[in-house]
């Protein structure tokens, strides 16, 4: 039955007409109401409708006053038809704009109505399920924008020229940039360093030439110039239905993960350095030592035979730099073999201080001017006085070696969280690339008198004290040590603060 399951609203004063059109919609499967004015109309429409059959006139109100009202009733997904014995065009002019279905004049043939009720039930039905559908899509939409925008991963959309057509809010974390701001934009450009950027023009073309999911990672840095963060991208190129090519990139940020990698395979080469290199220092010390007994000895048997004095001096020489020799050693074996920390709470205010007073005389010989930037307030943490001591001391003879007279230290020391920062920056020539990654190596000098030494022991006390160093060039070099309220637990003597 055609009509199965829609409610019908029946306006018309005329009872018996109500009664037979009630009768052959009702034959045809409807659920009929009736009303018989303009006012019973606009109480009953109140429960819902399909489809509204409004005669033109009646006693209270006029079809197309009513046709208004209740075109958008409830959630205006219904239809509504006209009814009327004397049709004029004015009529029919204002029906249509008043958004009726149909307008059915009076007499009418039964199947005549039926096919306009009929044809008006299925326009509602195809009207409700493009609402549903259009709802569904907009809270697909919803849903997807709400991932788009929360997701950490960085998600970007480039045009086959590479200019961006759309990014969220992750990318913005990395360029600084709103999304809208990018738009627009030549992503490789404005936002790949310059060392990397024809590596990844070439790549970008292999993917707008329809490779699929290509591997990538690449620093991208700020719109400012100020920070880079290092992102592995996967990317895939879509061509849309218009012929344009729009290239689809996810990123995520490894900088941290890439960060830790490097220190592991430091920490490791590290450690296999220590460890043999600890086992031949102790070889060397042994014949160092009794090397040094003979050398009494003969000093002394020259001493009370009476021999010229001039014989003694070389052998004064030679236990100078064996006595020399051995305390390297000593200090190698310090470095290499892991040692427990003799923690205090400690002001690095003072401590840093100290080191510098200490360095100084150094300085000021070569003419190089050191500047303290230290807060009024202590700032505590758990160290190793004296190891964290050698660590600021290290740090400002390489200073010094790295300037000339009209060279320049500053020393900043700053709380940073619950710990400590210190920050060593000279103006002098900075670090190149290739010698800051291989800055903490052991052994690792560009100096030809430098044991490479100096920088590999800063590394390995300030990661005992479960600390960071850091190095980088920003006119001249700079390193950051971080420090934490305590260093770790199993790394201090028994007895320590708050061990
Ligand atoms: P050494 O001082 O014996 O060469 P280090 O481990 O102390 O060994 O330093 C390693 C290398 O790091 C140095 O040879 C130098 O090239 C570089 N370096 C360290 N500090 C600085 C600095 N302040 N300015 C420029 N280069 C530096
Ligand atoms: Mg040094």
């Amino acid at each position: 039955m055609p009509l199965t399951d829609a409610r019908i609203l029946l306006v018309e004063d005329n009872i018996h007409l109500a009664e037979n059109v009630t009768e052959i919609l009702e034959d045809h499967g409807g659920q009929v109401a009736v009303a018989s004015t303009g006012n019973q109309a606009r109480i009953a429409a109140k429960d819902g409708f399909d489809i509204a059959l409004i005669d033109v006139r009646l006693p209270d109100s006029t079809g197309l006053d009513l046709l208004r009202e209740l075109k958008s009733a409830n959630d205006g997904m219904h239809e509504i038809l006209l009814v009327t014995g004397n049709a004029t065009i004015h009529d029919a002019v204002e029906a249509v704009k008043g958004g009726a279905y149909d307008y059915i004049i009076k007499p009418f043939r039964v199947n005549e109505l039926i096919a306009s009720v009929e044809r008006a039930w299925r326009q509602v039905g195809s009207s409700r399920r493009a609402k549903a559908l259009s709802q569904a899509i907009a809270e697909r939409e919803t849903s997807l924008r709400t991932l788009v925008d929360t997701v950490q991963a960085l998600l970007l959309v480039l045009d086959q020229h590479g200019r961006v057509v759309q990014a969220n809010p992750a990318v913005s974390n990395v360029t600084g940039l709103s999304p809208d701001e990018m738009v627009g934009m030549p992503w490789i450009e404005t936002f790949v360093p310059d060392a990397e950027r024809s590596s990844v023009s070439s790549v970008f073309a292999r993917i707008a030439t329809g490779e699929r999911r290509v591997t990538l990672e690449n620093r991208v840095m700020s719109a400012d110039g100020k920070r880079v963060r290092m992102i592995r991208w996967q990317s895939s190129a879509l061509e849309h239905a218009d012929g344009t090519v729009l290239v689809y990139a996810s990123g995520l940020d490894v900088t941290e993960v890439k960060e830790l990698e490097d220190r592991t395979r430091l920490a490791e080469r590290l450690a296999a350095v220590g460890t043999m290199a600890a086992g031949l220092a102790h070889e060397i010390r042994n014949p160092l030592n009794s090397a040094l007994l003979q050398l009494q000895l003969l000093d002394r048997r020259l001493h009370k035979n009476h021999y010229d004095p001039k014989l003694l001096e070389p052998i004064a020489l030679v236990r100078n730099e064996i006595t020399r020799l051995s305390q390297l050693v000593r200090e190698f074996l310090d470095f290499a073999r892991p040692s427990v920390l003799d923690v205090e709470e400690c002001d690095v205010v003072e401590l840093v201080r100290n080191a510098v007073e200490l360095q100084r005389p150094a300085a000021s010989a070569s003419g190089v001017h050191i500047e303290l930037a230290t807060p009024d307030r202590p700032v505590i943490v758990a160290v190793d006085r004296g190891k964290m001591q050698q660590v600021i001391l290290n740090l400002l003879r390489n200073a010094i070696e790295a300037l000339d007279a009209t060279g320049r230290i500053t020393v900043e020391v700053a709380a940073d969280g619950t710990g400590a920062l210190v920050r060593v920056r000279d103006n002098g020539p900075g670090i190149a690339d290739d010698v800051l990654t291989r800055l903490f190596e052991p052994f690792f000098s560009t100096k030809e008198q430098g044991t490479g030494l100096g920088m590999a022991i800063c590394h390995s006390l300030i990661t005992q004290h479960g600390g960071d160093i850091r190095a980088y060039s920003d006119n001249g070099a700079v390193f950051e040590v971080t420090l934490p309220r305590y260093p770790p637990l199993d790394r201090r003597l028994p007895g320590d603060p708050a061990s």
